[in-house]
């Protein structure tokens, strides 16, 4: 990825929304981690061969969902008044 590339991309933060990311290791391989987000990704070759839709990392990332509620699912990108980002709750 060049710089340029990388502004573009940071450019568009605002669209952006966190999710909480989990660092999963491998039960079959060691030193080998996958990382799972709550909205459903996983980094591991069986999720992208069986088309991006869940596998066991997935499935136990929301059996934790739904003991543990993601923190961060309110979470919005705003711009400061000095010009800073800041990822903030909404006003209710
Ligand atoms: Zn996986």
């Amino acid at each position: 990825m060049t710089t340029d590339a990388a502004l573009a991309l940071a450019a568009t933060a605002a669209a952006w929304r966190p999710v909480q990311a989990f660092r999963i290791p491998s039960r079959t391989r060691a030193n080998l981690h996958y990382i799972v987000t709550s909205d459903g990704y996983c980094s591991c070759r069986a999720f992208a061969v069986g088309g991006f839709t869940s596998c066991d990392h997935t499935a136990a990332v929301q059996l934790l969902a739904a003991v543990v509620p993601d923190p961060c699912s309110d979470l919005e990108l705003t711009r400061l008044p000095d010009d800073s980002w800041a990822w903030s709750r909404p006003a209710r």
